[in-house]
Protein backbone atom coordinates (compact mmCIF):
# COMPACT_ATOMS: atom_id res chain seq x y z
CA UNK A 1 0.00 0.00 0.00
CA UNK A 2 1.60 3.17 -1.11
CA UNK A 3 0.85 6.30 1.24
CA UNK A 4 1.07 9.50 -0.69
CA UNK A 5 2.65 13.18 0.19
CA UNK A 6 -1.13 14.22 -0.48
CA UNK A 7 -1.72 11.74 2.03
CA UNK A 8 0.25 13.22 4.58
CA UNK A 9 -0.19 16.50 3.82
CA UNK A 10 -4.24 16.89 4.07
CA UNK A 11 -6.32 20.24 3.63
CA UNK A 12 -8.77 20.21 6.46
CA UNK A 13 -10.32 21.98 9.44
CA UNK A 14 -8.63 21.97 13.04
CA UNK A 15 -8.44 21.45 15.40
CA UNK A 16 -7.51 18.01 15.58
CA UNK A 17 -6.58 15.67 12.55
CA UNK A 18 -7.88 12.48 14.71
CA UNK A 19 -10.31 14.14 16.53
CA UNK A 20 -11.85 16.81 13.80
CA UNK A 21 -10.65 15.44 10.28
CA UNK A 22 -10.90 11.69 10.86
CA UNK A 23 -14.63 11.93 12.62
CA UNK A 24 -15.55 14.19 9.88
CA UNK A 25 -14.44 12.03 6.87
CA UNK A 26 -16.01 8.97 8.57
CA UNK A 27 -19.37 10.30 9.60
CA UNK A 28 -19.72 11.54 6.05
CA UNK A 29 -18.81 8.23 5.10
CA UNK A 30 -21.52 6.44 6.99
CA UNK A 31 -24.45 9.28 5.92
CA UNK A 32 -23.05 9.39 2.13
CA UNK A 33 -23.09 5.40 2.15
CA UNK A 34 -26.81 5.62 4.48
CA UNK A 35 -28.05 7.97 1.38
CA UNK A 36 -27.52 5.55 -1.73
CA UNK A 37 -28.96 3.32 0.29
CA UNK A 38 -32.36 1.79 -0.22
CA UNK A 39 -33.83 2.28 2.96
CA UNK A 40 -32.92 5.93 3.57
CA UNK A 41 -36.36 6.91 2.73
CA UNK A 42 -37.59 4.90 6.27
CA UNK A 43 -34.40 6.37 8.68
CA UNK A 44 -35.78 8.19 11.74
CA UNK A 45 -32.71 8.14 13.58
CA UNK A 46 -28.98 8.11 13.85
CA UNK A 47 -26.77 7.93 16.45
CA UNK A 48 -23.05 8.54 17.05
CA UNK A 49 -20.99 6.71 19.73
CA UNK A 50 -17.17 8.33 20.21
CA UNK A 51 -14.49 5.60 22.38
CA UNK A 52 -11.38 5.93 24.36
CA UNK A 53 -9.37 9.03 23.62
CA UNK A 54 -12.48 10.67 20.88
CA UNK A 55 -14.60 10.11 24.41
CA UNK A 56 -12.43 11.86 26.59
CA UNK A 57 -11.51 14.52 24.69
CA UNK A 58 -13.70 14.92 22.07
CA UNK A 59 -15.33 18.38 23.44
CA UNK A 60 -12.00 19.94 23.85
CA UNK A 61 -11.31 19.01 20.07
CA UNK A 62 -14.51 20.05 18.12
CA UNK A 63 -15.03 16.00 17.84
CA UNK A 64 -18.32 16.85 18.08
CA UNK A 65 -19.19 19.28 15.86
CA UNK A 66 -17.37 17.59 13.21
CA UNK A 67 -19.48 14.54 13.52
CA UNK A 68 -22.66 16.35 13.21
CA UNK A 69 -21.53 18.53 10.28
CA UNK A 70 -19.65 15.05 8.45
CA UNK A 71 -22.91 13.60 9.09
CA UNK A 72 -24.95 16.39 7.08
CA UNK A 73 -22.38 15.43 4.46
CA UNK A 74 -19.58 17.96 4.77
CA UNK A 75 -15.99 17.27 3.89
CA UNK A 76 -12.69 18.75 6.05
CA UNK A 77 -11.34 19.94 3.07
CA UNK A 78 -14.73 22.16 1.61
CA UNK A 79 -15.94 22.60 4.61
CA UNK A 80 -16.79 26.89 5.78
CA UNK A 81 -14.52 26.67 9.05
CA UNK A 82 -16.71 29.82 9.91
CA UNK A 83 -19.98 28.26 9.89
CA UNK A 84 -18.82 24.90 11.55
CA UNK A 85 -19.57 25.83 14.92
CA UNK A 86 -22.93 27.99 14.45
CA UNK A 87 -24.70 24.93 12.07
CA UNK A 88 -23.81 22.62 15.17
CA UNK A 89 -25.14 24.72 17.73
CA UNK A 90 -28.28 25.19 15.16
CA UNK A 91 -28.65 21.07 14.87
CA UNK A 92 -28.30 20.76 18.75
CA UNK A 93 -30.75 23.83 19.63
CA UNK A 94 -33.31 22.74 17.36
CA UNK A 95 -33.40 18.95 17.62
CA UNK A 96 -32.91 18.44 13.76
CA UNK A 97 -30.43 17.39 11.74
CA UNK A 98 -30.37 16.48 7.71
CA UNK A 99 -28.50 13.62 7.06
CA UNK A 100 -26.30 14.73 3.55
CA UNK A 101 -27.62 17.66 3.43
CA UNK A 102 -24.53 19.05 1.43
CA UNK A 103 -25.11 16.16 -1.29
CA UNK A 104 -28.32 17.89 -1.96
CA UNK A 105 -30.75 15.15 -1.09
CA UNK A 106 -30.93 15.08 2.46
CA UNK A 107 -33.11 13.73 5.24
CA UNK A 108 -34.11 15.57 7.96
CA UNK A 109 -35.06 13.74 11.18
CA UNK A 110 -35.05 14.27 14.72
CA UNK A 111 -32.27 14.95 16.93
CA UNK A 112 -31.05 14.84 20.39
CA UNK A 113 -27.66 15.28 22.33
CA UNK A 114 -28.19 13.28 24.97
CA UNK A 115 -28.94 9.96 23.24
CA UNK A 116 -27.97 10.41 19.60
CA UNK A 117 -24.04 11.70 19.92
CA UNK A 118 -22.87 10.00 23.25
CA UNK A 119 -18.95 10.19 24.29
CA UNK A 120 -17.73 7.85 26.49
CA UNK A 121 -14.96 8.67 28.70
CA UNK A 122 -14.01 5.34 30.28
CA UNK A 123 -14.39 2.98 27.32
CA UNK A 124 -12.45 2.04 24.34
CA UNK A 125 -12.75 -0.09 21.60
CA UNK A 126 -10.36 -2.63 21.12
CA UNK A 127 -8.28 -2.03 17.87
CA UNK A 128 -7.48 1.62 18.67
CA UNK A 129 -8.09 4.20 21.23
CA UNK A 130 -10.00 6.77 18.67
CA UNK A 131 -12.92 4.47 17.69
CA UNK A 132 -16.26 5.57 16.65
CA UNK A 133 -19.92 3.83 15.96
CA UNK A 134 -22.71 5.18 13.50
CA UNK A 135 -25.92 3.43 13.90
CA UNK A 136 -29.18 3.85 11.48
CA UNK A 137 -32.30 2.95 12.64
CA UNK A 138 -36.04 3.05 10.28
CA UNK A 139 -38.13 2.74 13.55
CA UNK A 140 -36.53 0.11 15.61
CA UNK A 141 -35.04 -1.67 12.96
CA UNK A 142 -31.24 -1.34 12.65
CA UNK A 143 -30.74 -0.40 9.04
CA UNK A 144 -27.08 -0.04 9.17
CA UNK A 145 -24.25 0.08 12.00
CA UNK A 146 -20.48 0.71 11.44
CA UNK A 147 -17.41 1.06 13.60
CA UNK A 148 -14.84 3.50 11.99
CA UNK A 149 -11.25 4.34 13.91
CA UNK A 150 -9.63 7.07 13.16
CA UNK A 151 -5.94 6.51 13.02
CA UNK A 152 -3.85 9.28 13.23
CA UNK A 153 -3.41 12.60 10.75
CA UNK A 154 -6.93 12.25 9.40
CA UNK A 155 -6.77 8.88 8.42
CA UNK A 156 -9.44 6.71 9.11
CA UNK A 157 -10.03 2.40 8.46
CA UNK A 158 -13.64 0.60 8.94
CA UNK A 159 -13.70 -2.25 11.51
CA UNK A 160 -14.36 -5.33 9.22
CA UNK A 161 -16.55 -8.49 9.12
CA UNK A 162 -13.97 -10.71 10.92
CA UNK A 163 -13.23 -8.03 13.87
CA UNK A 164 -9.73 -6.42 12.43
CA UNK A 165 -9.66 -3.12 10.62
CA UNK A 166 -10.26 -3.46 6.66
CA UNK A 167 -8.09 -1.50 5.28
CA UNK A 168 -8.49 -1.06 1.30
CA UNK A 169 -4.89 -1.79 0.04
CA UNK A 170 -4.17 1.28 -2.92
CA UNK A 171 -3.06 -1.07 -5.63
CA UNK A 172 -1.32 1.34 -7.81
CA UNK A 173 2.25 -0.15 -8.69
CA UNK A 174 4.65 2.69 -7.92
CA UNK A 175 7.99 2.43 -9.26
CA UNK A 176 10.39 3.27 -6.05
CA UNK A 177 8.07 1.80 -3.57
CA UNK A 178 9.86 2.01 0.24
CA UNK A 179 8.14 1.40 3.84
CA UNK A 180 11.32 1.88 5.52
CA UNK A 181 13.70 3.94 5.53
CA UNK A 182 16.49 1.42 4.69
CA UNK A 183 14.57 1.24 1.88
CA UNK A 184 14.13 4.38 0.77
CA UNK A 185 17.75 4.94 0.83
CA UNK A 186 18.42 1.88 -1.31
CA UNK A 187 15.91 3.64 -3.73
CA UNK A 188 17.93 6.35 -3.86
CA UNK A 189 21.42 4.56 -4.01
CA UNK A 190 20.77 1.97 -6.75
CA UNK A 191 18.72 4.35 -8.80
CA UNK A 192 21.21 7.45 -8.70
CA UNK A 193 18.28 9.65 -7.12
CA UNK A 194 17.47 12.02 -4.36
CA UNK A 195 14.90 11.51 -1.98
CA UNK A 196 13.01 14.17 -3.95
CA UNK A 197 13.36 12.43 -6.86
CA UNK A 198 12.12 9.19 -5.76
CA UNK A 199 9.08 10.69 -4.20
CA UNK A 200 8.19 12.85 -7.48
CA UNK A 201 7.98 9.78 -9.52
CA UNK A 202 5.92 7.59 -7.32
CA UNK A 203 3.45 11.17 -6.90
CA UNK A 204 3.27 10.96 -10.47
CA UNK A 205 2.36 7.21 -10.79
CA UNK A 206 -0.44 7.79 -7.38
CA UNK A 207 -1.98 10.84 -9.44
CA UNK A 208 -1.77 10.21 -13.66
CA UNK A 209 -2.51 13.39 -15.61
CA UNK A 210 -2.33 15.46 -12.41
CA UNK A 211 0.78 18.05 -12.13
CA UNK A 212 2.17 16.76 -8.55
CA UNK A 213 4.67 20.02 -9.05
CA UNK A 214 1.29 22.36 -8.83
CA UNK A 215 -0.29 20.25 -6.33
CA UNK A 216 2.43 20.62 -3.79
CA UNK A 217 2.62 24.20 -3.71
CA UNK A 218 -1.28 24.25 -3.49
CA UNK A 219 -0.35 22.34 -0.34
CA UNK A 220 1.90 25.19 0.53
CA UNK A 221 -0.32 27.81 -0.48
CA UNK A 222 -3.02 26.98 2.20
CA UNK A 223 -0.46 26.07 4.92
CA UNK A 224 0.92 30.40 3.88
CA UNK A 225 -2.73 31.43 4.13
CA UNK A 226 -3.02 29.77 7.18
CA UNK A 227 0.21 31.59 8.37
CA UNK A 228 -0.83 35.15 7.32
CA UNK A 229 -4.67 34.26 9.39
CA UNK A 230 -2.42 33.38 12.02
CA UNK A 231 -0.85 36.77 11.90
CA UNK A 232 -4.03 38.91 11.81
CA UNK A 233 -5.98 37.60 14.18
CA UNK A 234 -5.85 38.46 17.85
CA UNK A 235 -7.89 37.73 20.91
CA UNK A 236 -8.73 35.03 23.11
CA UNK A 237 -9.00 31.23 21.93
CA UNK A 238 -12.05 29.10 22.36
CA UNK A 239 -12.46 26.45 24.75
CA UNK A 240 -12.64 28.02 28.37
CA UNK A 241 -8.68 28.01 28.94
CA UNK A 242 -8.64 31.88 27.97
CA UNK A 243 -5.64 31.54 25.93
CA UNK A 244 -4.43 34.61 24.01
CA UNK A 245 -3.32 34.64 20.80
CA UNK A 246 0.34 35.81 20.38
CA UNK A 247 1.14 35.38 16.99
CA UNK A 248 -0.07 38.75 15.54
CA UNK A 249 1.75 40.42 18.58
CA UNK A 250 4.83 38.65 18.19
CA UNK A 251 5.05 39.47 14.28
CA UNK A 252 4.16 42.77 14.25
CA UNK A 253 7.00 43.23 17.46
CA UNK A 254 9.36 41.65 14.76
CA UNK A 255 8.49 43.64 11.83
CA UNK A 256 9.25 46.79 14.04
CA UNK A 257 12.34 45.35 15.06
CA UNK A 258 13.75 44.32 11.93
CA UNK A 259 13.04 47.72 10.39
CA UNK A 260 13.96 50.22 13.08
CA UNK A 261 16.25 48.83 15.29
CA UNK A 262 18.96 46.04 13.88
CA UNK A 263 20.42 45.92 16.67
CA UNK A 264 23.29 43.26 16.93
CA UNK A 265 21.90 41.33 19.77
CA UNK A 266 18.47 41.46 18.39
CA UNK A 267 19.39 40.24 15.01
CA UNK A 268 20.85 37.30 16.43
CA UNK A 269 17.67 35.97 17.46
CA UNK A 270 15.55 36.82 13.87
CA UNK A 271 15.45 33.61 12.09
CA UNK A 272 14.30 31.58 16.01
CA UNK A 273 12.06 34.37 16.02
CA UNK A 274 10.02 34.31 12.92
CA UNK A 275 9.83 29.96 13.49
CA UNK A 276 8.30 30.54 16.42
CA UNK A 277 6.07 33.11 15.28
CA UNK A 278 4.93 31.31 12.08
CA UNK A 279 4.39 28.32 14.46
CA UNK A 280 2.31 29.89 16.61
CA UNK A 281 0.41 31.11 13.79
CA UNK A 282 -0.14 27.89 12.55
CA UNK A 283 -1.07 26.26 15.70
CA UNK A 284 -3.35 29.12 16.78
CA UNK A 285 -5.95 28.94 13.89
CA UNK A 286 -5.58 25.47 14.33
CA UNK A 287 -7.13 25.72 17.38
CA UNK A 288 -9.60 28.09 16.44
CA UNK A 289 -10.98 25.89 14.37
CA UNK A 290 -9.23 27.13 10.77
CA UNK A 291 -8.53 26.04 7.77
CA UNK A 292 -5.39 23.74 8.20
CA UNK A 293 -3.01 21.04 6.45
CA UNK A 294 -2.22 17.83 8.34
CA UNK A 295 2.17 17.82 8.74
CA UNK A 296 1.33 14.86 9.54
CA UNK A 297 -1.30 15.58 12.30
CA UNK A 298 -3.59 19.30 12.88
CA UNK A 299 -2.14 19.27 16.19
CA UNK A 300 1.35 19.23 15.06
CA UNK A 301 1.22 21.31 12.03
CA UNK A 302 2.87 24.39 12.67
CA UNK A 303 5.99 22.45 12.18
CA UNK A 304 6.46 22.09 8.78
CA UNK A 305 4.83 25.11 7.64
CA UNK A 306 7.40 26.91 9.81
CA UNK A 307 10.39 25.24 8.11
CA UNK A 308 9.13 25.96 5.22
CA UNK A 309 8.55 29.69 5.18
CA UNK A 310 12.80 29.58 6.89
CA UNK A 311 13.58 27.90 3.63
CA UNK A 312 12.11 30.77 2.12
CA UNK A 313 13.23 33.69 4.03
CA UNK A 314 16.87 32.81 4.81
CA UNK A 315 17.69 29.42 2.90
CA UNK A 316 16.28 29.47 -0.83
CA UNK A 317 15.34 33.29 -1.70
CA UNK A 318 17.36 35.53 1.27
CA UNK A 319 15.88 38.04 3.32
CA UNK A 320 12.64 40.09 2.01
CA UNK A 321 12.58 42.54 4.63
CA UNK A 322 10.59 45.00 2.71
CA UNK A 323 7.77 43.71 2.10
CA UNK A 324 6.95 43.06 6.28
CA UNK A 325 5.03 40.04 5.13
CA UNK A 326 5.05 37.22 7.69
CA UNK A 327 5.93 35.29 4.68
CA UNK A 328 7.75 35.39 1.49
CA UNK A 329 7.92 36.23 -2.13
CA UNK A 330 7.79 33.22 -4.22
CA UNK A 331 10.28 33.40 -5.50
CA UNK A 332 11.36 29.52 -4.92
CA UNK A 333 9.13 27.44 -5.71
CA UNK A 334 11.58 24.33 -6.28
CA UNK A 335 12.69 24.56 -3.10
CA UNK A 336 9.17 23.82 -1.46
CA UNK A 337 8.39 21.07 -4.14
CA UNK A 338 11.68 19.36 -2.90
CA UNK A 339 10.89 20.16 0.79
CA UNK A 340 7.17 18.87 0.63
CA UNK A 341 7.87 15.59 -1.36
CA UNK A 342 11.08 14.97 1.08
CA UNK A 343 9.16 15.71 4.63
CA UNK A 344 6.18 14.00 2.81
CA UNK A 345 8.57 10.66 2.01
CA UNK A 346 9.48 10.87 5.34
CA UNK A 347 5.68 11.16 7.03
CA UNK A 348 4.43 8.41 4.70
CA UNK A 349 7.57 6.15 5.90
CA UNK A 350 6.10 6.99 9.99
CA UNK A 351 2.43 6.14 8.85
CA UNK A 352 3.55 2.93 7.03
CA UNK A 353 5.82 1.52 9.77
CA UNK A 354 5.19 3.44 12.70
CA UNK A 355 2.01 5.70 14.18
CA UNK A 356 1.92 9.26 13.72
CA UNK A 357 -1.52 9.32 16.16
CA UNK A 358 -0.16 10.71 20.19
CA UNK A 359 -3.19 8.70 21.35
CA UNK A 360 -1.28 5.61 20.42
CA UNK A 361 2.22 6.71 20.80
CA UNK A 362 2.30 10.01 22.87
CA UNK A 363 3.64 13.44 21.38
CA UNK A 364 6.38 11.66 20.18
CA UNK A 365 4.47 10.37 17.36
CA UNK A 366 3.17 13.92 16.55
CA UNK A 367 5.66 16.71 16.92
CA UNK A 368 8.08 14.19 17.26
CA UNK A 369 7.56 12.98 13.50
CA UNK A 370 5.87 16.92 12.32
CA UNK A 371 10.19 17.81 13.59
CA UNK A 372 11.42 14.89 11.93
CA UNK A 373 10.14 15.38 8.86
CA UNK A 374 10.56 18.89 8.58
CA UNK A 375 14.31 18.48 9.35
CA UNK A 376 14.59 16.15 7.10
CA UNK A 377 13.03 18.40 4.26
CA UNK A 378 15.84 20.91 5.24
CA UNK A 379 18.05 18.67 4.45
CA UNK A 380 17.43 17.83 1.16
CA UNK A 381 17.50 21.59 0.34
CA UNK A 382 20.23 22.48 2.14
CA UNK A 383 21.68 19.87 -0.76
CA UNK A 384 22.25 16.82 1.52
CA UNK A 385 22.46 13.59 0.37
CA UNK A 386 20.25 10.55 1.04
CA UNK A 387 22.01 9.24 4.08
CA UNK A 388 22.12 13.68 5.37
CA UNK A 389 18.19 13.67 5.07
CA UNK A 390 17.45 10.35 6.96
CA UNK A 391 19.96 11.18 9.29
CA UNK A 392 18.05 14.33 9.75
CA UNK A 393 15.17 12.97 10.29
CA UNK A 394 16.63 10.45 12.31
CA UNK A 395 17.66 13.29 15.11
CA UNK A 396 14.30 15.06 14.64
CA UNK A 397 12.43 12.30 16.21
CA UNK A 398 15.79 11.21 18.88
CA UNK A 399 15.34 14.22 20.70
CA UNK A 400 11.55 13.56 21.46
CA UNK A 401 11.65 10.37 22.74
CA UNK A 402 9.12 9.87 25.39
CA UNK A 403 7.53 13.33 24.66
CA UNK A 404 3.94 12.51 26.30
CA UNK A 405 0.45 13.43 25.04
CA UNK A 406 -0.85 15.68 27.88
CA UNK A 407 -2.99 18.42 26.36
CA UNK A 408 -4.84 21.05 29.19
CA UNK A 409 -8.33 20.33 28.93
CA UNK A 410 -8.52 18.04 26.42
CA UNK A 411 -7.67 21.35 24.29
CA UNK A 412 -5.28 21.56 21.78
CA UNK A 413 -3.68 24.88 23.60
CA UNK A 414 -0.94 24.33 26.00
CA UNK A 415 1.57 22.62 25.75
CA UNK A 416 0.96 21.84 21.47
CA UNK A 417 0.85 25.35 20.35
CA UNK A 418 4.88 26.06 22.13
CA UNK A 419 5.82 22.71 21.81
CA UNK A 420 4.92 23.33 18.04
CA UNK A 421 7.29 26.55 17.81
CA UNK A 422 10.25 24.55 19.92
CA UNK A 423 9.72 21.53 17.48
CA UNK A 424 10.80 23.98 14.35
CA UNK A 425 13.50 25.20 15.96
CA UNK A 426 14.50 21.31 16.44
CA UNK A 427 14.29 21.13 12.84
CA UNK A 428 16.46 22.76 12.03
CA UNK A 429 19.35 22.47 14.25
CA UNK A 430 18.31 18.71 13.36
CA UNK A 431 19.55 19.65 10.06
CA UNK A 432 22.31 21.60 10.71
CA UNK A 433 23.76 18.69 12.59
CA UNK A 434 23.25 16.45 9.96
CA UNK A 435 24.92 18.30 7.56
CA UNK A 436 27.68 18.38 9.70
CA UNK A 437 28.62 14.67 9.27
CA UNK A 438 28.75 12.28 6.19
CA UNK A 439 25.35 10.71 6.75
CA UNK A 440 26.65 7.78 8.71
CA UNK A 441 24.14 7.42 11.79
CA UNK A 442 25.19 5.39 15.14
CA UNK A 443 21.04 5.22 14.98
CA UNK A 444 19.19 5.16 12.08
CA UNK A 445 15.79 6.65 11.22
CA UNK A 446 14.58 3.01 11.50
CA UNK A 447 16.05 2.02 14.80
CA UNK A 448 14.03 5.57 16.60
CA UNK A 449 11.24 4.87 14.72
CA UNK A 450 10.98 0.99 16.14
CA UNK A 451 12.41 3.03 19.55
CA UNK A 452 9.50 5.32 19.33
CA UNK A 453 6.58 2.76 18.99
CA UNK A 454 8.18 0.60 22.18
CA UNK A 455 8.42 3.33 24.20
CA UNK A 456 5.19 4.72 23.24
CA UNK A 457 4.09 1.05 23.69
CA UNK A 458 5.15 1.55 27.33
CA UNK A 459 3.49 5.10 28.17
CA UNK A 460 0.58 4.69 30.00
CA UNK A 461 -2.68 5.47 28.68
CA UNK A 462 -3.18 8.61 30.93
CA UNK A 463 -0.23 10.12 28.86
CA UNK A 464 -1.57 9.17 25.58
CA UNK A 465 -4.30 12.16 24.46
CA UNK A 466 -6.91 11.05 27.52
CA UNK A 467 -6.07 14.45 29.09
CA UNK A 468 -5.98 12.45 32.07
CA UNK A 469 -2.00 12.79 32.99
CA UNK A 470 1.22 15.09 33.00
CA UNK A 471 0.18 18.91 32.78
CA UNK A 472 -3.55 18.21 31.95
CA UNK A 473 -3.99 17.51 35.44
CA UNK A 474 -1.74 19.88 36.86
CA UNK A 475 -2.98 23.23 35.60
CA UNK A 476 -6.11 24.44 37.20
CA UNK A 477 -8.75 24.96 34.85
CA UNK A 478 -10.53 28.41 35.41
S1 LIG B 1 0.43 17.27 23.40
FE1 LIG B 1 1.31 16.75 21.40
S2 LIG B 1 0.28 14.84 20.79
FE2 LIG B 1 -0.92 15.77 22.43
S3 LIG B 1 -2.50 16.96 21.41
FE3 LIG B 1 -0.76 18.34 21.83
S4 LIG B 1 0.53 18.27 19.97
FE4 LIG B 1 -0.86 16.51 19.89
Amino acid sequence: MAVSVFDIFKVGIGPSSSHTVGPMRAANTFAADLAASPRFAEVTRVRAELFGSLGATGHGHGSESAVLLGLEGEEPATVDTDRTPVRAAQIRSEGRIVIDAAHGHGREIGFTDVDDLVLYRNKSLPFHPNGMTFTAWAGDEVVSERTFYSIGGGFVVEHGEDGHPAIVPDSTVVPYPFRTGKELLAQCSDNRMTIAEVTLANEEALHPGEDVREMLLHVYDVMHECVERGCSRSGVLPGGLHVRRRARRAYQDLVTRERFSQGKSQAAFDSMDWLTVWALAVNEENAAGGRIVTAPTNRAAGIVPAVAHFILRFVASGPDVDTGTPGVDRGDDDAIVDYLLTAGAIGAIYQQSASISGAEVGCQGEVGVACSMAAGGLAQVMGGSAAQVCNAAEIGLEHHLGLTCDPVGGLVQVPCIERNAVGAIKAVTSARLAMTGDGNQIVSLDQVMKTMMETGRDMKVKYKETARGGLAVNIVEC
